[in-house]
């Protein structure tokens, strides 16, 4: 199989009215082969300047367009991207290697987003609000923001755009987009779409950069840049919050997981079990609100880990392009060495694999499910982000709380359980962003929905009315009429 040049791939990246090819260039390769898929543009500092004063000149005319108006070339986006399914679902799976299925339905999920804004663009507006003073009206406006630099990861290459761009874009800000290192080609692809929908030139530029932290630098600090949106590890969200501040930017941070799932002994076990696994090794595991650790209560545990390793044995890992997988390959070597690490950890303080435990090949690593895991192994603590799927134990229901709720990070949890009271409590005390009860996968396909996180996990919200408010601004208007 030759991979280089395959008709999906895209390497010029698209800013200041035109696509670029430049001298420099970074190879971007399949984790399943490590075959190159092509040699993209590598964007400096400069292009970042060009490209804000572009980004400056767009923004004049994209507010100006009425909000009906924007929701319309919206929409027709939303339609290129669902005729296009095939073809940026192939470029996703050659890219970072996850399964075809689970990428065409990444395509519906990405396009979901650019849907539910190109109809919410219509629904902007302001409120006129009682005045205090006789002579005086008073409202308030809702404005775009303005120019927003936009850094997503790998792991969902079409969903983490559309879920900043299409809002961005709907408010009437503009964007500049630095897309992850191992998945540009979808990104340049989509930047294409939105041109052939109607976008003006350069209202979503895509800038694809090997060095990441020289290519922000001029970005941060630019004072006409005025938000950040940025998905990806808590360690660089935490870095750009910081040079965020320097100009006072407006910021949205959606940051790394620890997802704890907790069964309660009166649950649907065989239901319990397969959301673990749906939530655990869909795409690998690479997943933000991926379930992280499983926590038991006692008398069923043995039953539970029964079930959840039978489901496990039957998940077919191989060949991301073909329908029939469903666990590919990891992204990187990095990825591989940290769960190594992790599994070796807690087989060291007296785990078992009871399916799986190591490496396959290449960057494959075995669907694994890891039983009597000592709470304070390093898996029960560190985010894994690979299919591994480690068991523990709890007696009482205050127990199972406190150690969801032990950790630096807050984005999303799940538990299952059949006692009413009990899921309203749980609902009530988890300190997380995104709560499912007898639901291990809340936020699938589901635009309105408000996605994000709270203490390490980030700020902000994406999705749904509140991933509008990310990118508008309130002005207060007061009148006299004498
Ligand atoms: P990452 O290393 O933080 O990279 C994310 C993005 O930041 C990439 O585009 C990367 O560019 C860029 N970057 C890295 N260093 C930078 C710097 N100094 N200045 C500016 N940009 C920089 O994260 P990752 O490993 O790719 O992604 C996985 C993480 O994302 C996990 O922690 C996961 O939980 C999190 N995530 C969170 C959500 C959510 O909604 N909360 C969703 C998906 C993923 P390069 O590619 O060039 O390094």
């Amino acid at each position: 199989m030759t991979l280089l040049h395959d008709p999906v791939t895209r390497t010029q990246a698209y800013f200041a009215g035109t696509w670029h090819a430049l001298p420099r260039t970074f190879e971007v390769r399949h984790p399943g082969t490590l075959e190159s898929l092509g040699a993209v543009a590598d964007c400096g500092p400069d292009d970042a300047r060009h490209a804000i004063d572009a980004a400056e000149r767009a923004f004049t005319g994209w507010r100006a367009v009425t909000p009906h108006g924007r929701g319309e070339i919206l929409h027709r986006w939303n339609g290129l991207l669902l005729a296009h399914r095939e073809a940026l679902a192939r470029l996703m799976t050659l890219e970072m290697g996850k399964p075809i299925t689970e990428t065409r339905g990444e395509v519906d999920y990405a396009a979901g987003f650019v849907r539910w804004y190109a109809e919410e663009a219509g629904r902007l507006g302001g409120e006129r609000l009682p005045s205090r003073a006789a002579h005086k009206r008073a409202m308030t406006a809702q404005e775009p923001v303005g120019i927003v630099y936009a850094v997503t990861p790998w792991n969902f290459p079409a969903g983490m755009i559309t879920r900043k761009a299409a809002p961005a874009l709907a408010a009437g800000c503009v964007m500049i987009l630095k897309p992850a290192e191992q998945s540009p080609m979808t990104a340049l692809y989509l930047a294409e779409l939105w041109l052939e929908a109607g976008g003006p030139p350069d209202t979503l530029q895509v800038l694809p950069a090997s060095d990441a932290a020289a290519f922000t630098a001029p970005l941060m600090e630019d004072l006409r840049v005025r938000k950040l949106t940025f998905t990806g590890s808590t360690a660089v969200g935490r870095l750009l919050y910081g040079q965020a501040a320097r100009t006072i930017k407006r910021a949205s941070l959606e940051l790394g997981g620890h997802a704890p799932f907790l069964v309660f002994a009166d649950a649907d076990l065989e239901r319990a079990a397969a959301e673990v696994v749906a939530s655990k090794f869909r795409n690998a595991g690479q997943t933000c609100v991926s379930t992280n650790r499983v926590y038991v209560q006692r008398e069923v545990a043995q039953p539970f880990t029964e079930i959840l390793t039978r489901l496990t044995a039957a998940l077919t890992l191989g060949d991301p392009l073909l329908d029939s997988t469903h666990v590919g390959p990891l992204v990187e070597q990095a990825s591989l060495d940290k769960i190594g690490r992790q599994v070796e950890d807690a087989l060291a303080r007296g785990a078992r694999a009871t399916v799986g435990g190591g490496v396959r090949d290449g960057l494959y690593f075995q669907p694994t499910v890891l039983a009597d895991v000592a709470p304070d192994s390093l898996i029960m603590r560190e985010e894994t982000f690979g299919p591994v799927a480690p068991v523990t134990t709890f007696g009482t229901e205050e127990e199972a709380l406190a150690l969801a709720n032990a950790s630096e990070y807050g984005l999303a949890a799940y538990a299952y359980t059949r006692d009413l009271g009990r899921a309203w409590r749980l609902a009530d005390r988890l300190e997380y962003g995104i709560v499912g009860i007898n639901d291990g996968l809340p936020t699938a396909g589901a635009p309105d929905a408000p996605f994000g996180g709270v203490k390490n996990s980030g700020i902000g919200r994406e999705g749904g009315r509140w991933g509008m408010e990310e990118y508008l601004s309130t002005k207060f208007i007061s009148m006299g009429i004498g």
